[in-house]
């Protein structure tokens, strides 16, 4: 856990929640064990893309599309998502909640490993979203800054892993030194990249968000 769970909850409490549509999703994406985007993030997203206002934006990560939803609903009228999904099982629920929801013309769901589908794709997006696997975040970043442009930005979820990014090697399971590891240097060139502005914030399980500047940092 990143925030005592006590302040967690209280912060949570201010938060006013989201439409009944979104509020219905949530609840069976989470009774169905889907993972989706804590309230912390729904509540940061919410204010982010008031303040931002993206048009464009590219999501690595569907899942049964909470947050690609969520997005259409408290973006701008007319943005449009592109979104990456791999799991078979979740896609046609994906595909049937953007159905439900009447926001299918917003919505291209593309279908893969976003790894390969990240490598074919051209343009520029105005935001990038990134919440799937977060070992391969690292592996994505170059794709991932070809389809940025100044002013874009990139919000990284779970980059803080609960906390235990920081924990020893020897205390975190083998399964995730990998993982843990690839995050830190994830991490690390984010916010050592001489074209992003990069700030790491605790929010939920940890979010890196950051703006490509297109210019030398120091
Ligand atoms: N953004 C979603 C939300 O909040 O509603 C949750 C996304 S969930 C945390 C991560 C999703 O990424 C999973 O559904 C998983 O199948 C997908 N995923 C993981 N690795 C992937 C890959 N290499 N290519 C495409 N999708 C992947």
């Amino acid at each position: 856990m990143i925030v005592e769970e006590r302040m967690r909850t209280y912060i949570n409490s201010l938060d006013m929640g989201n439409t009944p549509f979104l509020e219905e999703l949530e609840k069976e994406a989470l009774a169905g064990r889907v993972p989706i985007i804590r309230k912390e993030m729904q509540s940061f997203l919410k204010m982010f893309l008031a303040a931002t206002r993206p048009m464009k934006i590219l999501e690595v990560g569907t899942a049964v599309g909470f947050s690609t939803l969520l997005m259409c609903e408290y973006g701008p009228e007319n943005l449009k998502i592109t979104t990456i999904e791999n799991y078979e099982k979740r896609i046609p629920v994906a595909k049937e909640n953007f159905r439900r929801a009447g926001r299918e013309s917003q919505i291209t769901l593309l279908e893969g490993d976003a790894g390969e589908i990240l490598k074919e794709l051209t343009g520029t997006f105005d935001m990038i979203f990134m919440d799937a696997a977060k070992g391969q975040y690292i592996n994505w970043l170059p794709d991932v800054l070809r389809l940025m442009e100044e002013g874009s930005v990139l919000v990284s979820d779970n980059v803080l892993q609960e906390g235990d990014l920081i924990e020893s090697h020897y205390l975190v399971e083998r399964r995730n030194r990998t993982i843990y590891k690839r995050m830190r240097e994830y991490l690390w060139q984010l916010t050592h990249s001489p074209i992003l502005r990069t700030s790491v914030l605790p929010l939920g399980d940890g979010a890196a968000v950051s703006i490509k500047t297109g210019e030398q940092v120091l």
